[in-house]
């Protein structure tokens, strides 16, 4: 397969990450892992609002009969269980990865290191000069979100122009970067409790695209048509949602959060996200029951499942060992219909 940047050379690169790992690092664990919110998804705009990608995704039905038929091994949870919800494999040749770089590292060096060291800690904004840089950096999670999860979805022609702008940014100029409406606001948590994790992740509402990433918040708008106050779930205010919306701007204006604002947001999306969650484990698990024995679990197989999902401890986390261990469970029990 062709590199989906230079759609020259073959895409040769295994585990890249889409979204910049030095960026979303903190908040996932060593084996690349989401902490809070494993490969989270939200599509704000209706009911259905997530969707865990990797869980529906990563488990076939033969492995489950596999492991049916025998003792649960901790082997089998975590080969169930994506290595690194971030990244994916030949999509991109090891050329451009490395013009990934000439745009991630300025942007970490230059502005993530001023915000996580507290320059701005005090500020409820901020504004950046170098509007390419920033902009560019912002494009590069949007762009391969896009690209790696078809549920992000934007259309091709914004798609193609932010690849050639990611493509030729060298010979670029602040003005042919900053036509796209975009907002991004900055969790500040320096010196302070950092027990409400941050989230990593993506999701869409309406016209916007969202890319969680950890302390940053892109919401990106791929159409200029005319944009309305949407509060995505607490992100935007009406008083200053204008502010915050950047568009050929000479300077990059920034949202900051403090950490008192950072953590009750975070707990509205917790809040948000719990019952959306338990519909989707709901579906995920009558899919399965279906799959491996052929007829459709009652009410009780059901509710059982759920019951002992939401009496989990790990339920804020949704850790996915612990949801696959209750999945292979309830799936191996005798009772029938
Ligand atoms: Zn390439």
């Amino acid at each position: 397969m062709k590199c989906k940047l230079c759609k020259k050379r073959e895409a040769d690169k295994k585990n890249t990450h889409f979204l910049t790992d030095a960026a979303i690092r903190q908040a996932v664990n060593q084996d690349g892992r989401n902490v809070r919110d494993s490969g989270l998804y939200f599509d704000f705009s209706n009911t259905k609002a997530f969707v865990d990608f990797n869980f529906q995704q990563s488990t076939s039905k033969e492995k489950i009969e596999e492991v049916l038929k025998r003792e649960i091994t901790q082997d089998d949870i975590e080969k169930s269980i994506t290595a690194n919800d971030f990244s994916v494999d030949y999509y991109f040749c090891s050329i451009c990865e490395n013009h990934f770089r000439e745009i991630e590292d300025p942007f970490i060096h230059k502005i993530l290191k001023k915000l996580r060291n507290g320059v701005y800690s005090r500020e409820l904004e901020a504004s950046f000069e170098n509007v390419k840089l920033f902009r560019l950096f912002m494009y590069l999670q949007v762009w391969r979100t896009a690209l790696c999860r078809g549920d992000f979805e934007i259309n091709n022609v914004p798609l193609n122009q932010l690849r050639n702008i990611i493509l030729n940014h060298k010979n670029l100029k602040k003005e042919d970067v900053n036509r796209f409406t975009m907002s991004v606001i900055y969790l500040d948590s320096f010196n302070c409790d950092l027990s409400a994790q941050n989230a990593v992740g993506y999701g869409i509402d309406k016209k916007v695209r969202i890319v969680f990433l950890n302390d940053l918040i892109i919401q990106f708008y791929p159409e200029n048509s005319k944009i309305d106050f949407n509060e995505v779930a607490g992100l935007n205010s009406k008083t200053d949602f204008r502010k915050f919306l950047n568009v050929n701007e000479s300077r990059f204006v920034l949202k900051i959060f403090n950490n008192e604002t950072r953590m009750s947001y975070l707990e509205n999306l917790s809040k948000k996200s719990y019952n959306v969650k338990m519909d989707a484990y709901k579906e995920t698990f009558k899919h399965f029951f279906f799959e491996t024995k052929g007829f459709k679990p009652n009410v009780n197989l059901v509710n059982n499942f759920l019951i002992e999902i939401a009496s989990s401890k790990e339920i804020n986390n949704f850790l996915k060992d612990r949801i696959y261990k209750i999945l292979y469970k309830h799936l191996g029990r005798k009772e029938t219909v």
